[in-house]
């Protein structure tokens, strides 16, 4: 595989097109045309010769969007393939206040949740900070006549959720530097505080993040309120226990002095009676957290199921009667296979029916 300017930050693109004998202000446009979501040799301002040399070392667009999906919401999913055909998926919500885009992380994953499609193949590899950042750019094109701007200026997406397929704290190194491109004045500069990153709860990661001093949105999968119960649906359990976990969210909030998020995905006969409802109060009681309500999406190779409304809002009852701040999330785009993970196996496996 070739190597990928988006990986390229301003300063490097800077040596990078001096030491190819060009003009220092060539960065500018190169770097501008990437964050318009162009391909090199879509840019207009650079010369052919020099576009075709940069395509001799680098990928002309290293992530095309293979298909969209659109769900009567308004939501979008897409499907994105990289140069050597892996694939994975994205959505963009529409909020009145903006747009929100889930980014993947990484082609499947290795973490094992069993009500999660991304992780069914296992992990197959790493994504780089400049293919996520890719994802971005792409659906920034695609709705750039939507916003007022004009040029690298034009960003629909307002807010990030790291909630695609991987885990982000997985492949550390790639997901900073991401965040450190997606966040950087004169690119798409999303603001961190409109980024979240969920993590199944890999406990030493988490305070090197918080060290990083981003003051980003963590969120945490819980899904559990007791380190038994959390093992059967989450195998990254038996590495990293509750406690562990809480106390690196207070570690978390310390640095940042920003609260942080617990996702609860609702499982039949699991983790949503009455007496589960009690064990988060108790867990999370006067933290400086809140709660996501998730309904689980079933995920046809598993045998899990979802808990119907009524009982999710009985158990969003119970959690705000304890104190805790909680909210259930409206569920958007399930006519499109809006869980995580979903949209690759499927299209998978239609594949390999062909
Ligand atoms: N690896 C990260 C981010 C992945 S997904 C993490 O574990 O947090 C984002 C959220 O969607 C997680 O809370 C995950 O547990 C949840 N999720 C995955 N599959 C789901 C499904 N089928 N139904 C409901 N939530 C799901």
């Amino acid at each position: 595989m070739k190597k990928i300017l988006q990986d390229l930050s301003y300063a490097e693109l800077e040596t990078l097109v001096l030491s190819m004998g060009e003009k220092k202000f060539r960065a500018k446009q190169l770097y501008d045309g990437l964050t318009q979501g162009k391909a090199i040799t879509q840019i207009t301002s650079l010369s052919k010769a020099f576009k075709e040399r940069l395509c001799e070392e680098y990928e002309d667009a290293p992530v095309k969007i293979k298909e969209t999906f659109y769900s009567a919401d308004g939501t979008e999913k897409y499907l994105f393939e990289y140069a050597d055909g892996n694939l994975v998926e994205g959505v963009l919500m529409k909020y009145k206040y903006g747009y929100t885009q889930c980014v993947s992380t990484q082609v499947g994953c290795r973490m094992g949740c069993k009500f999660c499609a991304s992780t069914l193949g296992g992990l197959i590899r790493n994504l780089t900070a400049g293919e996520i950042l890719s994802q971005i750019l792409l659906v920034n094109a695609l709705h750039k006549n939507e916003v007022a701007g004009q040029g690298a200026q034009a960003r629909a997406v307002t807010n990030v959720v790291l909630m695609g397929s991987g885990e982000p704290l997985d492949n550390y190194d790639e997901v900073l530097k991401f965040l450190r491109s997606v966040t950087a004045e004169g690119g798409v500069c999303i603001s961190a505080r409109n980024i979240s990153l969920s993590t199944c709860g890999i406990v030493p990661k988490m305070y090197r993040l918080a060290d990083e001093g981003i003051p980003l949105n963590l969120t945490v999968s819980l899904h559990a309120t007791d380190d038994e119960t959390r093992a059967r649906v989450m195998p990254v359990a038996k590495a990293y226990k509750i406690n562990e976990i809480l106390k690196a969210c207070d570690y978390y909030f310390k640095k940042t002095g920003r609260r942080y998020y617990f996702e609860y995905t609702l499982i039949e006969g699991e983790n949503c009676d009455e007496e589960h409802a009690k064990g988060l109060i108790n867990l999370l009681k006067g933290k400086p957290c809140h709660v996501n309500l998730i309904r689980l999406n079933e995920v046809k190779e598993r045998s899990l199921r979802a808990t119907g409304d009524k009982d999710a809002y009985r158990f969003l009852g119970f959690l705000e009667k304890g104190g805790l701040s909680a909210t259930l999330r409206r569920q958007i785009g399930v006519d499109i296979g809006g869980a995580c993970g979903q949209l690759r196996a499927s299209y998978m496996e239609e594949d390999r029916r062909v």
